[in-house]
């Protein structure tokens, strides 16, 4: 379900909000990382939720969110350094994390094993742990992550999200066919945070990191720490990249050099929109993604890259080729309305990347060549400010 407006919402009004929720980081209760890793799942779930017109969801699925959450914690839960797993619950404590660590070092998966490619091999023990991560989730964090400061003097504000239980539910009803996990999104709500996901998840990513810095004592690197926990896991896309120089015909695919050396390239940057499925990614000679870097594409390359995965056309027959081949996970339409929801969600004149050291402000009326239904309107009058 999406909410009929579309665009950006008022300026003014997504400032309040992102205070709003700068303040729920500041005074809210964080004994485990949960709260965190349910905002972030929140923030991808209302991009990747972004329908044709570009209006933002209304609801959102509880059991969903637990499912990324897991997804985010899967990779958390791989050992930081020989003394194991990165603590994140008060010690002592079984959480989430632990029992993932558990779990993996039980069926002894290999430390970059994507999760989609584990669950293949074991997939009784991981969908048992996920539905009990989701049970989870849906009991306590989606409960209280709307709460500010803690104990007696704790104050309910719901500004993001009605739910229809509490933390009373058991975990068996929450799996239960006719238990409604939505999340209803308060009016307004999902525009303020597809305009503000780009700057919101650092925030997020950046208190979740202190706080593992704070349960793990001691000298932390935090850049070693932050690619740990957020990074992209660079070393397991490394059999992506000749088949998809093969499907490039051997070019980078902006600027189009036929001389490496040849990165994988997530073309939606992993730090705006973390998504590893097969078509985000493309391959760029090293100069070119060291350029990019966290920038959106400019239009023309979301153009050809939009096309690459159109249904028809002969190169998403070969990337569904080599999604079969290499068992690589490919979900075209929502990796499409990820792209619709952060470009949408850009004001006019927002600089887009074009090449080493080339720039172009946005225009967003450039974007219906490649979303037809977009609905501008709003859109058009956010460019006021930068047209001035
Ligand atoms: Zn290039």
């Amino acid at each position: 379900m999406r909410d009929g407006r579309s665009g950006p919402p008022e300026e003014s009004s997504s400032i309040a909000f992102g205070e709003k929720l700068l303040a729920l980081l500041g005074t809210g209760s964080f004994t485990t990382s949960y709260k965190y890793a349910l905002l972030l799942a929140i923030l991808d779930a209302v991009v990747e939720g972004t329908g044709p017109d570009g209006s933002p969801p209304v609801s959102l699925s509880g059991r969903e969110l637990g499912r990324r959450v897991f997804a985010l914690y899967w990779r958390q839960a791989r050992p930081y350094t020989e003394h194991g797993t990165l603590r994140q619950g008060p010690a002592g404590q079984r959480d989430l994390v632990f029992k993932i660590a558990e779990l993996r070092g039980r069926l002894g998966v290999p430390e970059h094993l994507p999760l989609e490619v584990a669950r293949r091999q074991h997939p009784e023990e991981l969908d048992q742990l996920e539905r009990e991560v989701v049970a989870v989730v849906i009991r306590y964090p989606v409960v209280l992550l709307q709460r500010f400061g803690s104990g007696a003097a704790a104050i309910d504000d719901r500004f993001i999200y009605e739910v229809a239980w509490d933390d009373a539910v058991s975990p068996g009803r929450v799996h239960r066919p006719n238990f409604d996990d939505s999340l209803v999104l308060v009016h307004g709500a999902g525009a303020h945070l597809s305009a503000l996901s780009g700057l919101v998840r650092p925030v997020v990513e950046r208190e979740w990191l202190r706080h593992v810095a704070r349960r793990n004592e001691g000298d932390v690197d935090e850049l070693r720490l932050e690619a740990f926990l957020f990074g992209s896991d660079r070393s397991s896309l490394t059999s992506l990249r000749e088949p998809l120089l093969r499907i490039q015909r051997g070019h980078c695919f902006y600027c189009q050099a036929e001389r490496g050396p040849w990165e994988v390239d997530h073309f939606l940057p992993w730090s705006r929109w973390p998504d590893n499925r097969l078509d985000n990614l493309v391959v760029a000679d090293r100069g070119c993604n060291n350029d990019k870097r966290a920038a959106l594409p400019a239009v023309q390359h979301l153009n050809r890259w939009s096309a690459r995965s159109a249904p028809t056309s002969s190169t998403s027959q070969q990337l569904a080729t080599v999604a079969d081949q290499l068992q690589w996970p490919r979900r075209a339409e929502r990796t499409a309305a990820g792209a619709r929801g952060l470009y949408h969600h850009q004001p006019a004149g927002t600089m887009l990347w074009v090449g080493r050291g080339v720039v172009e402000p946005l225009d967003p009326t450039r974007l219906t060549s490649v979303f037809p239904n977009l609905d501008l309107d709003v859109a058009a009058e956010g460019g006021s400010d930068y047209k001035r």
